[in-house]
This record gives structure tokens, sequence and C-alpha cells, in this order.
């Protein structure tokens, strides 16, 4: 965890405040008000997991079965603020928090058998460090503790990728497609998975963690992440 002797200071005398509005959080309310998170802009993947432009995406990429995301992503607006603040503004329990009411959502859904586990995306150990947790674990944790299934570390990076801006999607592709691995002792063998990340753009990094947990023979291989679309 980062240690910030200024923020801290702040928090013994300000409250909590909400991440996005900034106002002063209820007891009963946790990273974000009432009121954003009913403004939340809620995707309807997961009414037709499927079958969107998500999963086209993937296709191509990887052999997966359901393509979910939480949230809308628009450039400016209200996911990509709230992914800003749980990637940069040490915000580790907005992670959690995104994840139990996206669980919330699934099992009205009708999907809280589904999955035996939850396997985040991971973060390179620099990044890990730099950072002090990683934000797809923390969004696995979340989504996990309510549908009442384990978070699994399958997987590793065994190499840093070079910076993705400029890239086209097929040297994005290969830039990622070498260096994740399934961690020792982890064995998913008919087993029911479900891969989260943070955010999916090219989609390249999530089918690069697809093909590796793919090879393992998973029963059901399905991914979801907290925001995806059109920036
Ligand atoms: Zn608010």
């Amino acid at each position: 965890m980062r240690f910030n002797v200024f923020e801290d200071f702040l928090t013994l005398i300000f409250p909590e405040t909400c991440v996005v509005c900034r106002r002063s959080l209820f007891a009963f309310e946790d990273h974000l008000c009432r009121v954003c998170q009913a403004n939340l802009p809620v995707a309807s993947y997961h009414l037709f997991p499927e079958s969107n432009d998500l999963k086209t995406k993937i296709m191509g990429l990887a052999h997966v079965e359901w393509v979910m995301s939480y949230l809308k992503y628009s450039k400016k607006g209200l996911s990509q603020q709230i992914l800003h603040q749980l990637k940069y503004k040490n915000k580790p329990g907005l992670g959690r928090v995104l994840g139990r009411l996206y669980g919330q959502l699934l099992i009205e859904q009708g999907y809280q058998t589904r999955w035996h586990s939850i396997i985040p995306v991971p973060l390179h150990t620099t990044k890990l460090r730099r950072r002090g947790y990683n934000q797809s674990q923390c969004f696995a944790e979340g989504l996990a503790e309510t549908l009442a299934i384990t978070v699994v570390s399958g997987l590793k990076r065994t190499a840093n990728t070079d910076t993705q801006t400029r890239k086209s999607r097929i040297q994005r592709w290969e830039n990622v497609s070498e260096v994740f691995e399934l961690t020792p002792q982890t064995s998913i063998y008919g087993k029911r998975i479900l891969l989260v990340d943070d955010v999916m753009t090219t989609g390249a990094t999530l089918a690069a963690c697809a093909c590796v947990l793919r090879a393992a023979n998973p029963e059901i291989l399905d991914l979801a992440v907290i925001a995806a679309g059109k920036g």
C-alpha cells in the first residue's frame, strides 16, 4: 500500500467522500454515494453474454464462452473517472465495491452457480509494487465475495510489456501474447472459470490470458471486466 502521510492526515480531519462527486459519505455508503451508484452507466452485456460486440472482438483471438462488462466505458464519463480513481488514487476498496455490485447483478440474472473460481489478470510485479495492489484482483475479490466462490491467482506475467500506445491491434497482440503463464499448482481442468480485468480495449491482454487458461482445459471460460465499449 502506498504510504501518503498527507492523505492519511486529511482523512482524519475530513470524512470519506464519494470518489465521483466528492460529497461526504454516510456510514452505509462505501466509496460511492447512493446517487452516483444509481447513475453508474451499467452495460447490458450480462443479458446477452454469449453474443455481443465484446465477444465478437475476442472471438478471433481466443476461445471463450461469455464476455461481459459491468459498465459502459466512455471517455470523460463516469466509468473513466471511476477507473482513474481505482488505478491511480490508491483506492483498492473501490474495486471490491464494484465487484460486489456486479456480483449482485449477476446473481439477479441467475448466474450464481455458473463459476467455480475467478482468476484476475495479473499486474507485472514492478507495477504491483508501485501501485500497491492489483485493481483487477480487487474487482475479483468483490465479485467472489458476493458469488460465494474463490479467487485464484492462477496467472503470472513473465515479462513486462512495452507501452501499448501507438501499436496496431496485431502488434499489441504479439506484444502481450508471450508474457502470461499458469502459476505452478494451478489446476483448472474441468472447472468453470471467470477471468476478470479492469478494462477491455483491444482485448489483446484478455485474449492472451484466455489462451493460456484454455490450454489447461477448463469446462467453461468466461470473461468479465469493469468497463468496456467504445471510448
Ligand atoms: Zn457521488
